[in-house]
């Protein structure tokens, strides 16, 4: 199997997934469907044979990009959770102890286990240096107390990273955690958002997290955390191509079958145009997201960030204005609860807040063009 082609991955999402596939429902952890991608081993190549896995622990991010990309012209629900899935182990993965990543990333890898990434506080998300909810030691390992939000898969998932602040103030001072759901002392509910997909809250009232389950170096968090970012930005925006690329293509199908005025509503310009307004957008988003993907398979460290970032904020936005106008082009049809382009209209919107604002990518872009002319 090709996870390198969108069309393919698309092709397999059709004809496997399609009967998970629930749109106006509420939001859930859809545990059959995490287990069915699994079983299509579409977990695996993220992973080394070690850990369950099919390849050698290297991350391709355009093969992310490709498959999130087919999974959401099929189920938005299949890419996120595919995302996460991959995303919340990530950490773990390459810097937590051999006890506790063979205890974890196995039973994710086989979709046993759902993943999770804490990182928001009710206080703050963009400014993440800043993060205030405290690790004490205590006795053989961490206390963790406070409240992490805004967590996609909380409060059902089985595991979370976790990131607290072991001392100080600044980056330096995060330490990364893995957290089991069943910790005593570790609760969690839904919020009830706009997002048709899982996102809660977690609250830590001391729990305790032993010295084996820390990942990475206690104080680095911040910097192995940061890893996630430059893997997985340019996925959101392959996310949201692939919604669009379904929302374009209901409207060009309602275009032709939709009849106003004795026509097709396709006939008439204001409507083919904005057809084609919406087919340019996405085109030009899928190709910045690639490269993006390219620059990140190659470690083009110099360009990796801003690429990633131009990504996520392009496609975040034309994938907002190719479902503002297919809404638009099926009337108020397309207002109706649990019709496709309803429920790609409110997934559409988050994603130009998580994974960094739209405001955060320009600072990270702006960033790196003024560092450049300095250098010169
Ligand atoms: C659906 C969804 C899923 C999410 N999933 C997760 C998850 O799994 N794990 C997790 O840890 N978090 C998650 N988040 C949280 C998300 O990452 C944060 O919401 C995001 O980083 C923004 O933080 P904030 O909401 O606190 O906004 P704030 O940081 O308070 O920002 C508010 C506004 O100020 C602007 N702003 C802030 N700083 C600057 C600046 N320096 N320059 C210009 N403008 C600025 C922002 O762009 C924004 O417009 C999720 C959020 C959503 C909506």
């Amino acid at each position: 199997m090709n996870f390198s082609e969108p069309d393919a991955v698309e092709a397999l999402a059709r004809d496997a997934l399609s009967k998970h596939v629930v749109i106006g429902g509420p939001a859930r952890v859809n545990r059959d469907l995490i287990r069915d991608m699994a079983g299509l081993g579409l977990f695996a190549p993220f992973f080394s044979k070690g850990v369950g896995g099919t390849g050698d622990g290297s991350i391709s991010a355009t093969v992310l990009c490709a498959v999130r990309e087919g999974l959401a012209r099929v189920s938005t629900e299949a890419s996120t959770a595919f995302a996460t899935q991959i995303g919340g182990i990530f950490v773990a993965l390459r810097h937590a102890l051999p006890e506790a990543r063979q205890e974890w990333v196995p039973k994710v890898v086989s979709g046993e286990a759902v993943s999770a990434v804490c990182l928001t506080e009710p206080e703050l998300g963009s400014d993440l240096a800043s993060m205030a909810m405290p690790a004490e030691k205590a006795d053989g390992g961490w206390s963790l107390s406070g409240t992490k939000t805004w967590i996609m898969k909380a409060p059902d998932a089985d595991i979370y990273t976790v990131f607290a602040r072991t001392s100080g103030s600044g980056a330096k001072g995060i330490t990364a955690f893995l957290v089991p759901r069943s910790s005593p002392g570790l609760t969690g509910e839904a919020i009830d958002a706009l997002w048709p997909d899982r996102v809660g809250n977690m609250h830590f009232d001391k729990v305790f997290v032993p010295d084996s389950h820390v990942i990475g170096p206690v104080g680095e968090g911040f910097k192995i955390g940061m890893g996630i970012f430059d893997a997985f930005r340019p996925s959101v925006g392959a996310h949201s191509v692939g919604l669009a690329e379904a929302a374009l293509r209901a409207s060009v199908a309602y275009a032709k079958e939709r009849k106003a005025f004795g026509q097709p509503i396709g006939g008439f310009q204001a409507v083919s145009h904005l057809l084609a307004e919406m087919a340019t957008q996405l085109q030009a988003a899928r190709l910045l997201v690639y490269d993006a993907a390219r620059a990140y398979d190659e470690a083009d460290r110099r360009r990796l960030g801003p690429a990633s970032s131009m990504a996520k904020l392009f496609a975040s936005q034309a994938g907002q204005f190719v479902v503002d106008a297919a809404v638009q082009i099926h009337g108020a049809a397309g207002l109706q609860r649990g019709h496709l382009v309803e429920h790609l209209y409110r997934e559409v919107r988050p994603a130009r807040i998580y994974e960094g604002t739209d405001q955060i990518q320009r600072e990270i872009i702006a960033r790196g063009l003024l560092a450049e002319r300095r250098g010169n």
